[in-house]
């Protein structure tokens, strides 16, 4: 089960000129200091739902309805539920190959990567307030919030540096790990 919180549309949010849904997931237990969603902290603030048919249904209709197959699975942090996170991945693949998906996590990638595997992106790393600057993205680059944290391709790349996301760089994603290790999408 997932706790659920909200589902809306992101301009800022997907690391390419495109727009994404993005989907609040509560819970996390990493508690930043200064972050941004303290109240999604509380896995109670979702509703819990269970990863099924009618979700994945709700979700993926949302997607169609704002013309995208870009979904952000933010929170909260997602991988507190690393399990039901990648059925939800899954279920939604099935239903349509085009959907990407781009995690935002406060574990660092080494942790995160061994959790889940399929998504297009993961921006990895907790907020530290002491170096903290408003996100913003233009055409060229995605300024994360605290420059720890880094944003990878499904590769594994790494396509920031000091927080910064090159976005021709990130347009360019050269498929996703599979968890044999082997790359999908890679000519
Ligand atoms: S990882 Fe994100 S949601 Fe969790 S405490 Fe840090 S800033 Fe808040």
């Amino acid at each position: 089960m997932l706790p659920i919180s909200s589902i809306s549309t992101s301009f800022l949010d997907w690391p390419s000129d495109e727009h994404a849904a993005i989907l609040f997931i509560a819970g996390c237990g990493h508690h930043c200091r200064g972050c941004q969603s303290p109240v999604l902290q509380d896995p109670s603030a979702g509703r819990m739902l269970e990863v099924e048919e009618g979700l994945v249904d709700f979700i993926y209709d949302y997607c169609v309805r704002n013309r995208t197959r870009n979904l952000v699975l933010s929170g909260g942090d997602p991988l507190s539920y690393p399990e039901d996170v990648q059925r939800l991945m899954d279920m939604l693949k099935d239903k349509d190959p085009d959907m990407r998906f781009c995690i935002y996590t406060g574990f660092d990638y080494e942790a995160a990567s061994a959790m889940v595997h399929g998504y297009d992106f993961i921006k990895c790393g907790r907020y530290v307030m002491e170096s903290a600057r408003p996100s913003s993205k233009d055409d060229d680059r995605m300024v994360l919030a605290s420059p720890n944290q880094r944003m990878y391709d499904g590769s594994g790349r790494c396509l920031s540096r000091d927080g910064v996301v090159d976005l021709r760089r990130a347009a360019r994603p050269t498929g996703s790990l599979k968890r044999n290790g082997s790359i999908t999408g890679e000519s």
